[in-house]
């Protein structure tokens, strides 16, 4: 088959739209049990085996999913069902890297040799500018070389993009040849010469057919021996992304992919199945036809497209942050000691969070205290109170009984309030840390506290 003429818009659905058919199921399902765990479990792996995701990979998500999805802990404020996308979000980040973003960092003054593969219309020749662009940005000398020589204006298309960048340009012309090798090698020879960090080597997508493609590919990967192959995806094809990606790395050893065109509706799962075939990374996305418009891959955005969901990387992150409030505030309660440093860093994370009434509940330390005191903070309080502690010096903070009269006078000039305001806020500090001492020695006397899922050493 050749590949490159299968675009059928068929293909454009399969893995993204399964995925979003599996958050829809879990957020509509009447009750969480083994039994929609195990049906979702089924899904994805359908879904992921039929996108070419590697077997073992799929096997290690779905054991992931069902020993948690039943026993992780539901943090206050969030639901069962949101755990369980969660954990699916967090599988998935991990299969394309990770949270972090992928390292595009190059040795300077080496000549790294980056060559471009993919098919044609993948958008390597606008990559190719694109990439240049974002490192020479960055300091870097770069130059561009154009082996495309077997569609017409392919020679001019990127010696314009190069000149628009300010990039020198090394094509045909300058090598007096219309050999595609030939240009590779010259130009390769012609920028390490003048000891350029990176030079990237645009090929061509077509030939008369995929067997005299690959063939020009695999002549030209060991001619020039590039440190770095990168296959240029095009995030509409769907799954065919899978088929193509694993064409060329049969024929070149892919180092790299960057994904083009998720400006559109693309979810890109294909790129899943991209990395899936090939076992590299993804480190860049195109997001326009302009220069400038290259990103570096972020995986936490992409899985939340590919999922479908705008807000479930901040619903991940308002669960993290919830955990770690939990945790601080709980080892703090441990001690039984409390400082306004400790306070101002509370109220600080509470507000954050979004509606401070919600949020108290999240948060057993003040759960506690608000029990033990009926003290309530409204809204306006809370701004009022993080104003005054940032204009507390850090040895106020750490020590809260030098607050005389005259720094309190200070203070509340300083914070745009009055001395009886600060005054309010150190009698709450009191009785919030007294409260938290006697219950410290009570929970003492009772084996202590125990607060689920928080790891207190
Ligand atoms: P090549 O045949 O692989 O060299 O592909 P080209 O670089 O010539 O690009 C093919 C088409 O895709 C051109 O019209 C580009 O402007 C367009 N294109 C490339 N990258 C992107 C992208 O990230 N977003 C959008 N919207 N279009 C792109
Ligand atoms: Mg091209």
């Amino acid at each position: 088959m050749i590949f490159y003429l299968a675009r059928s818009p068929k293909m454009l659905k399969t893995l993204a739209v399964s995925l979003r058919n599996v958050v829809n199921k879990i957020l509509h399902a009447p009750i969480v049990d083994k039994r929609l765990i195990e049906e979702v479990i089924r899904d994805i792996q359908r879904a992921l085996l039929k996108a070419d995701v590697n077997v073992r990979l799929v096997l290690s998500l779905s054991n992931s999913i069902r020993e948690k999805a039943l026993k992780v802990e539901v943090p206050p404020g969030f639901s069962r069902k949101d755990v369980i996308i969660r954990l699916i979000y967090e599988e998935l980040v991990n299969i394309l890297g990770g949270e972090t973003k992928p390292d595009v960092s190059i040795k300077r003054g080496k000549g790294h040799v980056l060559m471009l593969v993919g098919i044609q219309g993948s958008g390597k020749t606008t990559s190719a500018a694109k990439l240049a662009y974002f490192y020479k940005k960055r300091g870097y000398k770069v130059g561009l070389v154009c082996a495309d020589t077997f569609r017409p204006g392919a020679q001019d298309q990127l010696r314009q993009l190069a000149d628009k960048i300010g990039v020198p340009f090394f094509g045909a012309k300058e090598a007096g040849s219309k050999d595609p090798i030939k240009i590779a090698i010259k130009g390769v020879e012609y920028f390490k010469k003048s000891n350029y960090d990176l030079i990237i080597i645009d090929t061509a997508g077509r030939h008369k057919n995929e067997k005299d493609l690959m063939a020009e590919m695999k002549e030209l990967y060991k001619r020039i021996a590039p440190d770095e192959v990168m296959l240029v995806i095009d995030a509409t094809i769907g799954q065919q992304a899978g088929v193509q990606a694993k064409a060329f790395n049969e024929t070149v050893k892919v180092g790299s992919i960057l994904v083009t065109k998720l400006d559109g509706t693309a979810r890109g799962g294909g790129a899943l199945s991209a990395v899936a075939a090939t076992g590299a990374k993804i480190k860049f996305i195109g997001v326009g036809e302009k220069v400038e418009e290259l990103e570096v891959f972020d995986p936490p955005s992409f899985v939340s497209r590919l999922l479908g969901m705008g807000d479930i990387k901040s619903l991940v992150e308002r669960m993290k942050q919830v955990e770690l409030l939990r945790e601080e505030s709980v080892k703090r309660i441990m001690r039984g000691k409390l400082t306004l440093e400790d306070l101002y860093q509370q109220l600080i994370t509470l507000r954050k969070l979004g509606p401070l009434r919600k949020v108290l509940e999240l948060v057993p330390g003040f759960m506690l205290s608000m029990d033990e005191t009926k003290i309530d903070i409204a809204d306006e309080k809370l701004d009022k109170w993080i104003a005054i502690l940032q204009s507390m010096t850090k040895e106020e903070l750490m020590n809260p009984r030098i607050i005389n009269r005259s720094r309190m006078q200070r203070i509340a000039r300083g914070s745009g309030t009055t001395v009886s305001d600060v005054k309010e806020l150190l009698d709450y500090y009191q009785v919030l840390s007294r409260s938290l001492k006697k219950i410290m020695r009570r929970s003492r006397r009772f084996g202590g506290i125990r607060f689920p899922g928080v790891n207190l050493r």
